[in-house]
């Protein structure tokens, strides 16, 4: 015992600071020193000095340094006994969740046998055909139970069968090895260098149906983007698909291999965001299709991430691609897939953040990241302007969408190209929420009075309600729809697609295609509203941050043509040349006329937006104008004005001296670089019923009717 243990207090009493107790007299504090409580203390101290004397604290040595060299260094110095970590508590979270989902051995070697089952029998079929797995039951991200993606690869087969016949032709008999050969193996039915791919599944499906034990519920999947015949393994219920082909996918299943080896900290971070993405309902389409992002995106994006650090984690597939070999070679589809079988030339990086931070950083780097005005290529790991895409080789169309990830193979192919406004503006959400939810102390376990911390909170499923589109005005839904605060929203996005090929040219490279984008939107909103709808339309200052000195006449000029609602919205002339407005005249030749806010007052006359499909099905009938474009929604710019031209001449109080519906219509631009969308802000100048049936009209009609007025005009 330490005398400076116990103190004295008046009356005959003691205090024991060790244990914090009081004691009244000699005898009770007797007691207490022998008793267990101050025994088991004391010794508890002793150790802890003993330890506190012989123990070294260490910091700042690198990330991923093993017990073992920090004992080996310190060896030097004299024994050591033990070796302490204080490891980052969500790095250890994050290995925890990919040790729960990685495939057992077994597993592994259950895939293995289905495959080399399928692979024998199919050989009997299809001579030389080579069945391979490709996807995450061997990409290095493979989760219990995942699908088991297959190539059936018939290339050999489909020379062997041109060679024999060739052969047998020449020589005017049958060569007896294919004879054989062939009539086992089906090949007499079916010439694989002239049928589809629907037709080889087609036998595909009979062959796994009838001769491959334990497999049921085989289907050809033939009008899929990708055919397949599905299938599933009785014993084990895995889900197969068998594609024909899918050269691409093995190589990129190959190169995603390639980066979860070349630093372990890739596929702890993939297995964290594809599980996060799939809790948050943003990938993961239960049957292929459909508008959430899929696996093979999502770890695009993290790769791509990867790429971006200040020190880079993975290299660029044009660097990895200066690593690779003669025998590395490789071309498919004409698309250069080439890189290195293995990443022994590549030199680790030094980059030492730990996967905590890099969790973080992913959400923070996706959250400010300008998804519809850029294109993702992993082959520089850069985020191009889509105007860069704009080049001679418009022949190889990319799709662009929302968001746009150019697969590291086939550059023209936009891998997130199925993902529509509603789930990017969703994905958008709850990266801003993960992202703020990592600035948090309860993300590093800091504070947490037993709530869940870490990732478990980040991956924490989405209750229904979050699936609800967001409530902000500028982060929401599908094309052309917006709502929020009561106010009506429309929304344009950016698409290319409506230029003109010179208008691309002269985008080509440049940074303010929003800007000309703008432009354009706001030209076809006032031909629509004026030409097409018979709407007035009257510019209006209040908002409106116009514009450079050259243009002002101009302008003045199209102001004119418009009649001021202070004294009353006049009714468009029917009689006026509707497709020569000055304004649409000068969208086709000037530079951007519109720019900031601009807005217009707008007087509806008579009920435009009832009775238009009966009238447009009637002229369709008596032009015979074709119905496969907007499935009836919308025709052709003409057809719309003349459905118009009708209404007014159906309606029998045509001259009514006030509007029905008047309201504001503002444009603008959303965001800085974020975002390529052009707004458009409804607003009811007199609150009326009609009101909300117009807008309702509108937001089916606008957008399209703008696509293709740019379209026309351009
Ligand atoms: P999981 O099956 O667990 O969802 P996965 O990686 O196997 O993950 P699948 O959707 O089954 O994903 O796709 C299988 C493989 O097909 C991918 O690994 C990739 O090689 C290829 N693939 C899938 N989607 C695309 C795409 N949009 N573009 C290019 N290749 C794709
Ligand atoms: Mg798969």
């Amino acid at each position: 015992m330490s005398e400076s243990d116990i103190s004295p207090l008046g009356r005959g009493g003691f205090h024991c600071s060790l244990c914090d107790v009081r004691l009244p007299n000699s005898p009770t504090l007797n007691d207490h020193i022998k008793g267990k409580k101050h025994q088991k203390l004391l010794s508890v101290r002793r150790t802890r000095k003993l330890q506190q004397e012989r123990s070294v604290f260490v910091s700042g040595f690198q990330k991923g340094m093993s017990n073992l060299e920090i004992t080996d260094y310190f060896q030097k110095f004299g024994t050591v006994a033990n070796v302490i970590m204080d490891k980052d508590k969500v790095d250890e979270q994050l290995k925890k969740l990919l040790e729960l989902f990685e495939f057992t051995d077994s597993e592994r070697m259950l895939r293995k046998l289905i495959v080399s089952l399928i692979q024998e029998v199919f050989s009997e079929f299809f001579p030389s055909c080579k069945v391979l797995l490709f996807g995450s039951s061997v990409n290095a991200f493979d989760i219990h139970g995942c699908d088991m993606d297959l190539f059936l690869d018939l290339e050999n087969t489909t020379t062997y069968q041109a060679n024999a016949s060739a052969t047998a032709e020449t020589e005017g008999v049958k060569d007896a090895h294919f004879e054989s050969q062939s009539e086992d193996s089906i090949l007499s039915d079916i010439d694989l260098k002239i049928s589809t791919a629907a037709e080889i599944l087609e036998v595909v499906a009979t062959v796994l149906q009838k001769c491959v034990p334990g497999v049921h519920k085989v289907q050809a999947v033939t009008t899929a983007r990708l055919p397949v015949v599905k299938f599933i393994h009785k014993e084990s219920g895995l889900q197969g698909d068998i594609s024909i082909n899918n050269r691409l996918a093995v190589r990129n299943t190959t190169f995603l291999q390639l980066c979860a080896s070349l630093d372990p900290r890739v596929r702890p971070l993939v297995y964290t965001i594809r599980h996060w993405a799939k809790q948050k309902h943003l990938a993961g389409n239960p049957f292929g299709g459909g508008s959430l992002m899929n696996n093979y995106a999502v770890t695009l994006l993290v790769v791509f991430f990867l790429q971006n650090r200040t020190t880079p984690i993975l290299p660029t597939v044009n660097d990895l691609k200066e690593h690779a070999g003669e025998e590395d070679q490789c071309i498919i589809d004409g698309w250069d897939c080439t890189f290195p079988r293995n990443g022994s030339k590549i030199e680790a990086t030094t980059n030492t953040e730990g996967l905590c931070e890099l969790l973080a950083e992913f959400y923070k780097f996706y959250a400010a990241f300008d998804y519809a005005g850029t294109v993702i290529s992993l082959r520089d790991g850069k985020a191009h302007l889509v105007t860069d895409f704009i080049g001679p080789d418009s022949d190889k169309q990319f799709r662009f969408g929302p968001i746009n990830i150019q697969d590291p193979f086939e550059l023209s192919h936009n891998v997130s190209g199925n993902i529509n406004e509603r789930t990017a503006q969703r994905f958008k959400r709850q990266l801003d929420e993960a992202c703020k939810y990592c600035r948090s102390l309860q993300y590093q376990r800091k504070s947490t009075k037993k709530k869940a911390w870490g990732i478990v909170r980040l991956l924490q499923p989405l209750s229904s309600t979050d699936c609800s589109p967001a409530p902000s005005p500028s982060l929401d839904h599908s094309p052309g729809k917006e709502m929020s605060h009561g106010e009506n929203m429309l929304s344009i996005p950016f698409k290319l697609l409506c230029l003109s090929e010179q208008t691309k040219k002269r985008l080509h490279g440049s940074q303010d295609f929003r800007e000309v984008w703008f432009d354009k939107v706001c030209h076809a909103v006032l031909y629509v509203m004026e030409s097409i709808l018979k709407c007035s339309c009257s510019y209006t200052e209040e908002n409106n941050t116009q514009i450079n000195n050259a243009e002002i006449n101009s302008l003045d000029e199209a102001k004119n043509k418009e009649v001021k609602i202070s004294s009353g919205l006049k009714r468009p002339n029917p009689e006026e040349e509707i497709a020569e407005t000055s304004s649409n005249k000068r969208s086709r030749t000037e530079a951007p006329l519109y720019q900031g806010e601009v807005t217009w007052q707008c007087a509806v006359w008579n009920r435009i937006w009832i009775g238009r499909r009966k009238i447009r099905r009637q002229l369709r009938y008596r032009t015979n104008e074709s119905d496969s474009d907007n499935c009836g929604i919308i025709s052709s710019l003409e057809t719309e004005a003349k459905i118009t031209e009708a209404i007014l001449q159906q309606e029998e109080n045509s001259d009514k001296s006030s509007p029905l519906v008047t309201f504001r219509l503002s444009a603008f631009l959303v965001g800085g670089n974020e975002d390529t969308r052009t707004m458009i802000r409804v607003t009811p100048i007199q609150d009326s019923t009609l009101f909300v049936e117009f807008f309702h009209f509108l937001e089916s009609f606008i957008p399209k009717m703008i696509e293709k007025c740019i379209e026309k005009s351009d």
